[in-house]
């Protein structure tokens, strides 16, 4: 076990990209999937429930769809991207409640998200889109052992 303080994810050529989006930008992200689908074609494709349907649906691409978002769809995205499932998120969103745990994990795991499509388009033309990426996350090995060590003092 390493004792960094960051430990460094590899992100293969080959994306998992995470697609959600709330009831009024679903039309805006479906849109924007047909048009970018010969490159989203190469890579993994997952989603929330609906999203993740419509996509597929109006694409034709593979999309893995989890449950849908009120049922918490956006929190099984979440998981996955702690278990290194998922490096890259495309969350278009039209309200607050549910954003904010999806955003969080985003950021503590160093992965781009996109919250319009401005920057999906950013991000989708990306150099490191065809490369690999090394994501830098928090060690928490390190931060329990140290808050564990601070807690017995
Ligand atoms: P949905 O979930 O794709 O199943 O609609 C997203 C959401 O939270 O609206």
């Amino acid at each position: 076990m390493t004792n960094e303080k960051f430990i460094g994810f590899t992100m293969e050529k080959t994306k998992h990209i995470a697609l959600v989006a709330h009831d009024g930008k679903k039309k805006e992200l479906v849109e924007w999937c047909d048009r970018n689908k010969d490159v989203l074609k190469n890579h993994f494709l997952c989603g929330t429930g609906t999203t993740a349907k419509l996509i597929a649906e109006k694409t034709g691409l593979p999309v893995k769809g989890y449950c849908s978002g009120p049922l918490g769809g956006d929190q099984q995205i979440g998981s996955r991207i702690v278990e290194g499932g998922i490096d890259f998120l495309v969350f278009l969103w039209d309200h607050d409640p549910d954003v904010r745990a999806l955003l969080r994990i985003a950021v503590v795991y160093d992965i781009p998200v996109a919250n319009n499509l401005a920057t999906a388009d950013f991000l989708l033309t990306s150099k490191f889109m065809e490369e690999t990426y090394e994501r830098r996350v928090e060690n928490f090995n390190v931060t329990i052992q140290e808050r564990v060590k601070a807690f017995q003092k």
